[in-house]
């Protein structure tokens, strides 16, 4: 079976990305990590562990590519697989059993969208498949308005899926459910499980540029660079403690150019059109799998609201980039980053109730 990516981002972005994490994490301050490369995912995947020359390295690409494999089939959004067979049987509006691959991933996306008061919403994969995502290559054409119009006139919510224990029903005949929000961060936190079990106490796991730490390379902290969205050099380096996971959303990382126009991967529900605003928003957080839905919902939230959505999510440490270059990023963020010289910041504070949408 040929397995394409989930997300096959722009890879010459996520290449160029990864390669300066690379560069950064482990070589410059941790001569004493091991480093292994390889695909999965959809994605490059790139693991250090420490102390370099203990490890079984080769057991663990074998073990972690395997369980990747496994994770990705299971949550594609379009290829056959578990969540395929969930999606078919929601639509059938009947009762069925959720097949446990999936169903934490739904009961956490029931959660977020409340959270997000809908921003973060997996129930629209028929609206992301619209705008062209649901292939290898993302392509247009886009939706025409009266598609748009149809498609959010009554939009399924994550709550129009019926949950006693594991047994589900679908209750809105428009409902699919897309994953590529949130999948990543569930796949890198159950690698570094892996990692665990098979006897690695300090290590990255970097899926793509979105990745998550355990335990420490010696008596330092773990140092990732990220990449300037809009330029070709390192926008800032930020320092990880253990267990702390970083994830990005961006406009640059999947999409297709439309009559002059960038048309992206992050759609915004309310407008049901990729969102504006931000070029990437970045967000630094102890669960890999909140860290990767919050990125993606601060993106959608925009360039006023993206503090109050943080606060909802209970995510203290982000960081936006705003199209002409310059940062935002929360107060508890600002310890663990140093800009590079030039980039110009402001640092916001969710203030309780400020934005266009209060709680
Ligand atoms: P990446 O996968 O490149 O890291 P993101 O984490 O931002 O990027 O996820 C983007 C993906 O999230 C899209 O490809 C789509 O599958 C999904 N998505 C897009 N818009 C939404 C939304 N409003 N709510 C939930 N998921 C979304
Ligand atoms: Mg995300």
């Amino acid at each position: 079976m040929t397995r394409s990516p989930l997300h096959p981002r722009l890879r010459a972005a996520t290449g160029m990305l990864l390669l300066l994490l690379l560069a950064l994490t482990g070589c410059d301050r941790t001569p004493e990590t091991d480093r292994l490369t390889f695909q999965a995912f959809g994605t490059l995947v790139d693991i250090t562990v420490y102390p370099g020359g203990v490890h079984d390295l080769t057991r663990i690409e074998s073990k972690l590519s395997e369980d990747l494999e496994g994770m990705h089939s299971a949550w594609h959004a379009w290829e056959p697989g578990a969540l395929g067979r969930t999606n078919q049987l929601l639509a059938t509006g009947g009762e069925f059993s959720a097949p446990p691959s999936v169903l934490p991933l739904i009961e956490y996306a029931q959660e977020l969208e409340q959270k997000t008061n809908g921003l973060f919403n997996p129930a629209l994969g028929r609206l992301i498949a619209a705008w062209g995502f649901h292939q290898d290559e993302a392509a247009g054409p886009p939706p025409d308005a009266d598609r748009l119009d149809a498609l959010l006139a009554d939009p399924p919510r994550m709550s129009d899926i019926e949950r006693r224990g594991v047994r589900l029903r679908g209750q809105h005949p428009d409902l699919q459910l897309d994953f590529g929000g949130m999948a990543k961060g569930f796949a890198v936190a159950r690698s570094l499980d892996l990692l665990t079990d098979l006897g690695v106490e300090h290590a990255i796991v970097n899926a793509g540029g979105d990745l998550m730490t355990r335990g420490r390379p010696g008596d330092r902290a773990w140092r990732i660079g990220v990449r300037d969205p809009l330029g070709k050099g390192v926008l800032a380096s930020i320092e990880l403690g253990s267990g702390e996971a970083l994830f990005t959303s961006g406009d640059y990382e999947r999409g297709y150019e439309w009559e002059g126009e960038r048309i992206h991967h992050v759609i915004d529900p309310r407008s049901g059109r990729p969102s504006r605003g931000l070029v990437a928003a970045t967000v630094l957080h102890g669960d890999a799998a909140l860290a990767d839905a919050a990125a993606t919902t601060l993106m959608i939230a925009g360039p006023e609201d993206w503090p109050l959505y943080a606060r909802r999510l209970g995510v203290a440490r982000a960081l936006v980039v705003l199209p002409d270059g310059s940062v935002e990023l929360t107060p508890e963020m600002v310890p663990r980053v140093e800009l590079r010289g030039e980039v110009i910041h402001r640092i916001r504070a969710a203030e309780p109730g400020v934005g266009a949408n209060p709680p």
